[in-house]
């Protein structure tokens, strides 16, 4: 009989474990609940928190630093389609729809990478779109310090993006899935083409060097390299906060990669896991069979991914007086592990409101905020024989997709031979 790893969750880390696990010759299945952090960020690609590179680089007066790639992180990442992690410095550098421009270990195809841009004029169309207003985020994004050292230039310009009426309301998500179409980035490249050159005409021939749009390029896959080729200068995205076409691309990837790998793919909510003596025991809220395996990654996320809820004491408290003190957070399903706060112990909390989040709930200097430490106690990644944990459900890791990659490849191939 072959060995049956069960992956709980489908974002980075369970999509890596499966790519793992399937590799080295497991049968996996893989239940998850849905979208998780995987699919709401805005498809900048880091292995530690941005600001960690840029404050190590302002300290020792270096330029940003390119850590290395694992050959089986490239390997996932070839697989998955849609990233671009460069070997090369200097690093992709992605503008937000907030007006700042920031460095990544990598991106998704679909944005647009200034990181080469030093010294370019990069134009940002005017359209009637909320949330996307070209001259203020110009006007910012040329503010931005990172943008002055490398010269970088960014400027509104008129051209018609938005084919119908209702393109000035639509989501973000929609106006993407439109460019999935090949003809109609045929439509936004003429249209390109030509209010670069009536914007060149006006600027005495100074000629742009790239256009910065919003999260619109492809939901399916990333448009933004087909248009750059047909417009002549790099096109792509911006970053924005949640929400985004990068994340429907991930979604899509998501499930291209689990077919081509053949992983069954359970969609319900995991309940609870036990081990009989002999194997993994999980049961679902929709389907009352359990599912046996011999070895389990919990992959389901942290508070943003829905594996790790907030639970302070009154929340059992009913009408009365909570039953006791508990410790404020759990994971999301009954299993047999330990949750920790970083790498030290989760305590009880005294009051019956949980941790004073006004106090814990946001970064501080480099230490994180409660919220991205709190997770499941699993040293290198195993919390008990046959069952691992990988990704924003570990605690005191970096919520970044590369650490959960990172963590989910390991885990997958330990579940494997476990
Ligand atoms: C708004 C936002 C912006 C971000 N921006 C960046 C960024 O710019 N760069 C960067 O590198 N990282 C960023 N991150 C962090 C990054 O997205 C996460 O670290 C990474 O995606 C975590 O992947 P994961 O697989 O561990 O968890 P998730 O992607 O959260 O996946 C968890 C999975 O578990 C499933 N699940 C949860 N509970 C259950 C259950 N009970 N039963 C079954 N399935 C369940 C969910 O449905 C989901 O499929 C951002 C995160 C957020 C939220």
């Amino acid at each position: 009989m072959s060995h049956k790893v069960l992956v709980l969750g489908a974002g980075a880390a369970g999509l890596s474990a499966a790519f793992a696990a399937k590799n080295s010759g497991a049968d996996v299945v893989l239940v998850s609940a849905g979208a998780g952090a995987s699919s709401l960020g805005g498809g900048a690609v880091d292995d530690v928190p941005w600001e960690e590179r840029v404050r190590a680089a302002r300290t020792l007066g270096s330029p940003i630093e390119l850590h290395a790639i694992s050959l089986e992180v490239q390997s996932f990442s070839d697989a998955l389609g849609i990233w671009d992690l460069p070997d090369q410095a200097p690093p992709p550098f992605v503008a937000t729809v907030a007006g700042r421009l920031r460095p990544a270990r990598g991106r998704d195809k679909g944005l647009l990478d200034l990181g080469a841009l030093r010294g370019k004029r990069v134009l940002l169309p005017r359209t009637p779109r909320a949330g996307w207003d070209a001259d203020a985020i110009a006007a910012t994004l040329s503010d931005d310090p990172l943008a002055r050292r490398a010269g970088l230039r960014f400027e509104a310009f008129d051209a018609p993006v938005l084919r119908f009426a209702d393109e000035a309301r639509i989501s973000d998500g929609d106006l993407a899935a439109r460019h999935d179409d090949p003809a109609r980035i045929g439509w936004l490249a003429e249209r390109l083409r030509e209010a670069i050159g009536a914007e060149t005409r006006l600027r005495d021939g100074e000629p742009a060097s790239a256009v910065l749009l919003g999260s619109w390029l492809g939901a399916r896959a990333a448009s933004a390299a087909e248009l750059s080729a047909r417009v002549g200068v790099p096109v792509g995205e911006a970053l924005v906060g949640v929400g985004s076409a990068a994340g429907l691309r991930f979604d899509a990837a998501q499930k291209r990669l689990l077919d081509a790998l053949g992983v069954q793919r359970i969609r319900d909510r995991a309940v609870s896991l036990v081990h009989d003596g002999a194997r993994f025991l999980l049961t679902r809220s929709h389907d009352t069979a359990r599912i046996a395996a011999d070895a389990v990654v919990i992959a389901m996320g942290g508070v943003a991914g829905g594996g790790i809820v907030y639970e302070p004491p009154e929340h059992g408290a009913g009408e009365d007086l909570p039953p006791r003190g508990r410790v404020p957070f759990a994971l999301s399903i009954d299993a047999p592990v330990a949750l920790a706060l970083g790498r030290g112990p989760l305590d009880v909390v005294a009051s019956m409101q949980g941790p004073e989040l006004d106090q814990t709930a946001w970064p501080r200097d480099a230490a994180p905020s409660a919220l991205e430490a709190v997770g499941v106690h699993a040293p290198g990644g195993r919390a008990a024989p046959g069952l691992f944990v990988a990704g924003d459900a570990l605690a005191g890791r970096p919520r970044t997709l590369l650490e959960a990659v990172t963590s989910g490849l390991r885990a997958g191939r330990a579940a494997a031979s476990a």
